[in-house]
Order: structure tokens, then sequence, then C-alpha cells
């Protein structure tokens, strides 16, 4: 028998149509009135530890977003890293007088490198490698060179001798005959631009990537304000700031000679080096720290602003106005530009803040 709906199925049916779509907007209410939640991953990579925080209402799409930017750091370190053997960096190093077939990134990331080396004078220079590997700062292997062989490693070391060609579907580059490109001083900086990249794509709205104290955020903080980002007292355990940066959509980082460095005869050496001497950079500067929304350029600024010194690097910082830093001098003086005075708050009362002259806007 064919079923027959009466007026009171319909109103039952009516009736449950409701709750469905009541308990259907309850939830989405629900979902949309939640705050974003923090997930975070640790890990070791880069040679440093890496923290990546996002603030999402979904976990579904947090630990997604986490996942694919730990692949992606992973990705980069096997492409970038002059300790891999396989890495395009390493394959390029080894491929003496000849091109080296090597990914689109690495080609832009080296372009970018010898583009900061030209600005720089060559205060940054991507071909310290046979440098950095002759002191051997960071490892077991670190000591103090004879003058001969620090002269002997400078001979190699000419950014300009570097060349990145883009022929068709393919990218090539050639370190120079022996030399040794070394990407320390700008990879991380890059690979922080492209996981937040990665981490708006992905739709996440707020973010902290930390690469070893390269910061770079994503947005603002889930409720709207502006990340506070500290900036590491040299002098004081990590995690202590002297002043503290109001910053979104942007990248904080310090370069100084406080963390990687060893100590021989009562003489710290650290790993910053003067390209022009084949040795730890003598500045009078405790550390540079950059805010730029682009990573790598901060990361390579930071390392040559401290090679050359305050009074070099006022000199950079008035020619490039529309640059933003920070110069820790040893004798505990804050020196900024003046595009940082509403960005910028001092923690340190003992500390003394003053304005670059010739930075005021
Ligand atoms: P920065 O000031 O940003 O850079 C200093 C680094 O840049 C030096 O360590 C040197 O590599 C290079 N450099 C020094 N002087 C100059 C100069 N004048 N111009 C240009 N470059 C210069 N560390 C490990 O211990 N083990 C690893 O396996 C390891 N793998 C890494 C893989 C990748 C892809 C990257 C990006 C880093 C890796 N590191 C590793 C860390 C690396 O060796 C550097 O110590 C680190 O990148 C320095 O960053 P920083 O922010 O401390 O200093
Ligand atoms: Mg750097």
């Amino acid at each position: 028998m064919p079923y027959l709906q009466t007026g009171r199925d319909k109103l039952k049916y009516l009736a449950a149509a409701v709750v469905v779509l009541a308990a259907v907007t309850g939830a989405a209410l629900l979902f949309l009135n939640r705050a974003p939640e923090e997930y975070r991953r640790e890990e070791y990579a880069l040679g440093t530890i890496v923290r990546l925080s996002v603030w999402s209402k979904d976990e579904g799409q947090a630990d997604a977003a986490l996942a694919n930017t730990a692949a992606a750091i992973a990705r980069y370190e096997s492409l970038f890293s002059a300790n891999i053997a396989s890495s395009d960096v390493s394959r390029a190093n080894s491929a003496v007088g000849r091109d080296a077939r090597v990914s689109a990134e690495t080609a832009e990331l080296m372009s970018k490198a010898i583009e900061i080396a030209n600005m720089t004078g060559g205060a940054f220079d991507p071909a310290i490698g046979a440098v950095v590997k002759l002191w051997g700062i960071g490892t077991d292997r670190a000591r103090v060179p004879a003058d001969t062989e620090i002269a002997a490693a400078l001979k190699e070391v000419n950014y300009k001798k570097i060349k990145t060609e883009h022929r068709g579907e393919k990218y090539l580059l050639s370190s120079g005959n022996g030399q040794k490109i070394d990407l320390g001083g700008i990879a991380k900086g890059y690979i922080a631009d492209r996981l937040a990249e990665l981490l708006r794509s992905e739709g996440i709205k707020s973010a902290i990537v930390d690469l070893g104290g390269n910061l770079e955020v994503v947005g603002s903080q889930p409720k709207g304000r502006p990340w506070r980002l500290g900036i590491q007292d040299p002098l004081k355990p990590r995690g202590e700031y002297f002043a503290v940066a109001d910053v979104t959509d942007s990248s904080v980082v310090t370069s100084g000679p406080y963390e990687r460095y060893f100590e021989k005869d009562g003489v710290r050496y650290h790993h910053i080096f003067d390209p022009s001497t084949g040795r730890p950079a003598t500045s009078d500067l405790s550390s540079v720290t950059i805010i730029d929304r682009d990573s790598a350029m901060a990361d390579a600024l930071c390392t040559a602003l401290f090679v050359m010194g305050r009074r070099r690097a006022e000199e950079f910082l008035r020619a490039h106005r529309e640059l933003h830093s920070v110069l820790l001098t040893d004798d505990g003086k804050v020196y900024i530009t003046g595009n940082l005075k509403e960005v910028l708050s001092l923690k340190d009362a003992s500390k003394k803040m003053i304005t670059i002259e010739g930075t005021e806007r």
C-alpha cells in the first residue's frame, strides 16, 4: 500500500527540519564564535630549533598547515645546506668549472644573495664558504687557522664569480672555480618567507615562524592586535629582551656574535666573518636587527651591517631610508632608524635609545 502523507506527518517533518536547522546554525555559530586555538610544532632543523605556531578554529586545518610547513623546511634544507652532499649548493660547490642544475628556489635565493652582496659592497658575501669551513665555528673542529691558510681561503671569496642562468625550464648555478657558496647568512630568512606564504595560502591568519631567532609573523594576533616580538639581549639568557617591536605580517631578524663562537686563549671567535679579512668581524656592535616584510633581505642585511660596524651601518641606513633597523652597541646604546620610533619599546631602562641622524622622517 502506498504511503500516504497526512497533514500531521508534514508538521512532524517541519518540526524535525527546524530542529536540524537550529542545531546546524547553532554549531556554525559556535564554530564562528570560538576563539582560534594555538597549535605548535617544534623540531631540530637548519642547525637550530625551529618553532612553528599557528592559530586556527579548525584542528584539521592547523595540523595540515604544520605538517606541510615542516615538510617544506626539510625540502629547503635538502636544497640549500652546505652540509648535505646532494644539496644544490654542495653540487654547485663541487662542480668545479662547470654549471650545476639547481631548483628554481635555489636560483632565486642565489640571485637575491648576489643582489644583497652588491648592495652592501661585499660585506655580505655568499661565496664566504671557504672561510666558514676553515674556521669550523659551531662544529667540533673549530680552530684558529694560520695566516697563510686564511690568505689562501680568502682568494676563494668573491661573489662576483658566482653565476646563475635560466635556460628554458632549467636553472643553472656555477660557484666559480674552487669557490664555496654558503647561504647560512640568508637561507633562514628566505625559508621563513616561503613558510609564511605557504601558511597564508592554507588560510592561516595568525602564525609565528621562528627559525632559531629568525622570526616571521603571519597577520596579527588572533584578536587583531599586532604581534609583540622581543629582541634578545646578547648579555642575558635566551628569551630576555632589551626591546620589543609591535609588528604585523613582518619579520624581525637579529644577527650577532653571541650564539655561535668558541674561545681560545681568552679571545672569542664568532661566526660572522669580514670578507675583506677572512676573520671574525671586529665590530663595535653587539647585535643588528632588521624589521622587514622580506625576511631574506633582513637576514642578509643584518649580517652585512654587523660586519660594517656602527659608522658604516649608519651610513648605509641613511642611504636606504626604507629600512627599519636597530643597532645595539657594545657600550649598551640602542641606535634606531627614525621609522621605528612608534614600533619599538625599550624594556631595559639602563639602555639609551638614539635615533640615527639622517633617518628621521
Ligand atoms: P647570520 O648572521 O644570519 O649568518 C651567519 C652565517 O652566515 C655564518 O654561520 C656563515 O655561514 C655565513 N656568513 C658569515 N659571514 C658572512 C658574510 N660576511 N657574508 C655572508 N655570509 C656570511 N648549522 C649546523 O650546526 N649544522 C647544520 O647541519 C646546519 N645546517 C644548516 C642548513 C641550512 C639550510 C641553513 C640555512 C643553516 C644551517 N645551519 C647548520 C646553521 C648555519 O650554519 C648558520 O650558523 C646559521 O644559518 C647562522 O644564522 P644566524 O642567524 O645565526 O647568523
Ligand atoms: Mg643573516
